[in-house]
This record gives C-alpha cells, sequence and structure tokens, in this order.
C-alpha cells in the first residue's frame, strides 16, 4: 500500500489557506498549513515532505526566497500560487526552481490534478529504469538515442530529441522558453525563445501531438511548455 503523501502548504491568506488544506486532505494527503516563510522554512527544515504548495506573495520571508531555500538542500516538486496577471512574479518563481503555479482563484480539481501530476513524476524519477522512458505507446531509449511512437521508429534531430528529454524527464513541470532554449539549445539571446517554438512545433508533428488536445506537449501560455504523461513501466525483456 503507498504511504500517506505529506504536503506543506504556505499562504498567508487564511481563507486559501484553510481551502486548498481541505480539497487537499479530502484527497488524502497529510497536510501541514502554514503562514507564512518563516514559518514555512522552519516546517520544511524539520520534516520531510512529497510536496510544497507556496503563495508566492508572503509575510516575513517571500515565496521567492522560501523556494530558493527549500531548492538549495531538497529536490520536493514545489506549486507555486501566483495573483492573476503576476506573469513575471511566476517566470521568476519558475526559474528559482517552482515546478509549477497555479493561478487565483483556482478550482479545487485543477489544484489536485497539478499535485497529483508532479508526484506521479517524483515517483517516477525513483525508478530505476533510467536508462529507457516510456510512455504508453511512446518510449525513449537513452541510451542509444532511439524513439519509438506506437511502435515505429522516428527520425528526431539532436535538437529535437534533447527538447523531448528535457521535458518528458520531468513530466508535469513548467519549463519557461528561455530556460528551455539553454537547455537544449546552449544559448541564451531573447530572440531565440521563437527557435524553442519552431522546435517544439516540428517535435509535435513527429510527435503526431495535436497542440489543441495534446497527449504530450502542452503550452503553457506566455510561459512555456510542459510535458504530460503518465510513465509507463515496460515489460521485462530479460
Ligand atoms: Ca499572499
Amino acid at each position: 500500500m503507498e504511504t500517506t503523501k505529506r504536503v506543506l502548504v504556505v499562504e498567508d491568506e487564511k481563507a486559501i489557506l484553510d481551502a486548498v488544506t481541505a480539497y487537499l486532505e479530502r484527497d488524502g494527503y497529510w497536510v501541514t498549513p502554514v503562514g507564512d516563510g518563516a514559518a514555512a522554512l522552519e516546517q520544511a527544515s524539520r520534516k520531510a515532505f512529497d510536496l510544497v504548495v507556496l503563495d508566492l506573495n508572503l509575510p516575513k520571508v517571500s515565496g521567492e526566497e522560501v523556494c530558493r531555500r527549500i531548492r538549495d538542500v531538497s529536490d520536493v516538486p514545489i506549486i507555486m500560487l501566483t495573483a492573476k496577471g503576476a506573469e513575471e512574479e511566476r517566470i521568476k518563481g519558475l526559474e528559482m526552481g517552482a515546478d509549477d503555479y497555479l493561478v487565483k482563484p483556482f478550482s479545487p480539481r485543477e489544484l489536485t490534478a497539478r499535485v497529483r501530476a508532479l508526484l506521479r513524476r517524483a515517483h517516477a524519477e525513483s525508478d530505476p529504469q533510467r536508462d529507457r522512458m516510456d510512455f504508453g505507446d511512446l518510449s525513449i531509449d537513452l541510451r542509444s538515442h532511439r524513439v519509438h511512437l506506437d511502435g515505429a521508429e522516428i527520425e528526431l534531430t539532436a535538437s529535437e530529441y534533447k527538447l523531448l528529454v528535457t521535458l518528458a524527464r520531468y513530466p508535469g513541470r513548467v519549463y519557461p522558453r528561455m530556460e528551455l532554449v539553454e537547455k537544449v539549445l546552449g544559448y541564451d539571446f531573447e530572440g531565440y525563445e521563437r527557435a524553442i517554438d519552431s522546435h517544439v512545433k516540428n517535435l509535435r508533428a513527429k510527435l503526431d501531438d495535436d497542440p489543441r488536445e495534446p497527449r504530450f506537449i502542452h503550452t503553457v501560455t506566455g510561459v512555456g511548455y510542459r510535458f504530460e504523461a503518465e510513465r509507463t513501466v515496460p515489460e521485462s525483456t530479460v
């Protein structure tokens, strides 16, 4: 049986804190609610959490600072809560190492779906099958750099392959375009964000992935991209 996942929720608005705590508890998580950044850091140093839900705009210690300090010592998935329209704040949070974000007001369903997606990712990462990633019909062989879709090998350019592996390694994580430029293309000029868009477009065509109804690569409007597919465990080939 799976152990109960522990979630740290950091939010100074009491109504939101209570609501998020209630949604997550209803979904079976063990929740520790705190109301400011200092209390969050104290909790994070005392206990191991499986996931953190973090408001960015906090008293005492800011959400960005909390995010950065947690990231210094841990890979725990972090979902930020941000205000509507606070796009720069959001991108800064993602660059500080947050994995995903929710814009207030959000629905309980949105929250629990994101939490589940990120916990799946954390689970997949602890998978010993590290030289291969399988997502249903899509499989990526990290040793031979071969990608198969529905049983047929698909030819990817070096950049498309790198892009796919970068996204698929952390399903559910939002990647800002700039970060993909650095990781995939290795240079960091503003204009190259367009290059990422065109690589994504080509990769989608090869993966037969419709951006309006994506199976794998989702657009995060104004920010970047996220890979979303459930990791599957391949049958033993021994
Ligand atoms: Ca706040």
